[in-house]
């Protein structure tokens, strides 16, 4: 079954939730092993999902935000390092096809590629930037030969490292100062992968350092130009918010599911009854509620508006990445404590869980810098 074979959001979720089912039985494996979710991308692949963003233009689907937001959370629900890992090539896709700012040959090129099952990844962070959203200029480095272009460097956190197809690299042209994206392909002699990951979230994301040694790509492959802390008004990085809130909506499953089970010998019947679990089931489910509100809102928004106000939406999508990654963090809390002293048992997805929403403070944009935006907003419109 392929999502291409529905046209309705509710036909393609209940296809993603069937595969999140799946996920969910690989992921302690995955996780306590610090390994790749590769079986989940390959069913990803081959569901056809990887090309659910390709634009109706070049032949495919040309999904909403709204309905890939829809189907990563899904996907997190199953496996949060799934969603993340594969949230940024569907994200990238899209954007790709909605800003038209790459040449068309390279566009339709990648876009052939995608239909044949390539991934693509954007590789900013360096250790000497930090998060790339602060502005620190890329000491991956651009030279010009001839008809090429030499690249050298290092980037971090290079997430779904293991099966990715093209790195667009962040590098400063040596000559000019001025920085651009450099589309490599994976085959090209000089490139490697240093599995580095070590971080105790987000562990199947395969997020390693991708090392760039003289990587020698045809002069076409600087394929946009980027201005350091200028990310510009961003829908597709929904995806992440979508992310963190599949996984809160995980501990939240879990956490009933456990209430219900969870019988005491002190009590008559099981802790689903007490008031104190089902207050924390109820301060659960509006968070869940607040966090899916404001998050699907300004989804619904994004589709709706022209080039002219999505330019003006960086605040909105800023404070939307902020509630809900937040939200997630405090659900799963609120899950441990209905759970009590077993959710830190290596055995409990909870603990995965706790690991993992943490990771969202440090995806893109960051909170001080959201709340400052919020506000110079505020501040300029009184
Ligand atoms: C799970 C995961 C997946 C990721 N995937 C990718 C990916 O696919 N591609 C990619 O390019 N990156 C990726 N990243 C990297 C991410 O975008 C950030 O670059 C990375 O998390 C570092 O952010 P940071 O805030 O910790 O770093 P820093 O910017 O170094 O910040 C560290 C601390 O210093 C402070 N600080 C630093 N500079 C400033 C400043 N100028 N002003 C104010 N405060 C400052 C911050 O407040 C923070 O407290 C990923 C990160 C994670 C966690």
């Amino acid at each position: 079954m392929r999502f291409q074979d529905f046209k309705s959001l509710e036909e393609r979720l209940e296809l993603m939730t069937e595969l999140s089912g799946r996920f969910l039985t690989r992921a302690a494996k995955v996780d306590e092993e610090g390994s790749f979710p590769f079986e989940n991308i390959a069913d990803l692949k081959e569901t056809g999902y990887t090309s659910l963003t390709l634009p109706k233009k070049v032949g495919g689907e040309g999904i909403s935000l709204y309905e890939l937001v829809r189907l990563q959370e899904c996907i997190a629900t199953g496996d949060g390092p799934t969603a993340l890992s594969i949230g940024w090539h569907m994200g990238i896709i899209q954007d790709l096809g909605e800003k038209n700012s790459w040449k068309e040959s390279m566009f339709e090129m990648i876009c052939n590629e995608v239909k044949e099952g390539a991934l693509i990844n954007n590789c900013a962070s360096e250790p000497q930037t930090g998060s790339p959203t602060r502005g620190g200029k890329p000491t991956t480095s651009a030279v010009k030969e001839g008809d090429y272009w030499i690249v050298n460097g290092r980037k971090t956190f290079t997430t779904m490292s293991p099966v990715l197809d093209y790195f667009n690299v962040t590098a400063t042209i040596q000559e000019s100062g001025e920085v651009g994206y450099f589309l490599i392909p994976r085959s090209t002699p000089g490139v490697e992968i240093q599995e580095t990951w070590d971080s105790i979230a987000m562990k199947g994301t395969g997020s390693h350092d991708l090392v760039l040694t003289n990587v020698k790509i045809s002069e076409e492959y600087l394929v946009e130009w980027f201005e350091p802390g200028n990310k510009g008004s961003s829908g597709w990085l929904l995806h992440i918010p979508a992310c963190y809130l599949g996984i809160a909506q995980a501990a939240q499953s879990y956490a009933i599911n456990f209430a219900k089970d969870y019988s005491p010998n002190s009590i008559k019947g099981s802790i689903i009854d007490i008031p104190t679990v089902q207050q924390k089931i109820g301060e659960m489910e509006l968070e869940l509620m607040k966090a899916r509100h404001f998050l699907y809102s300004v989804t619904k928004q994004w589709d709706q508006s022209n080039e002219v106000e999505r330019n003006q939406m960086k605040p909105e999508l800023g404070a939307v990445k902020l509630a809900v990654t937040n939200a997630a963090i405090k659900i799963v809390d609120l899950a441990m404590r209905v759970v009590g002293a077993r959710s830190l048992s290596l055995k409990n997805p909870l603990q995965r869980y706790y690991r993992d929403v943490r990771a969202g403070l440090h995806n893109p944009p960051m909170d001080d810098m959201t709340i400052m935006l919020l506000a110079k907003n505020a501040i300029g419109n009184r």
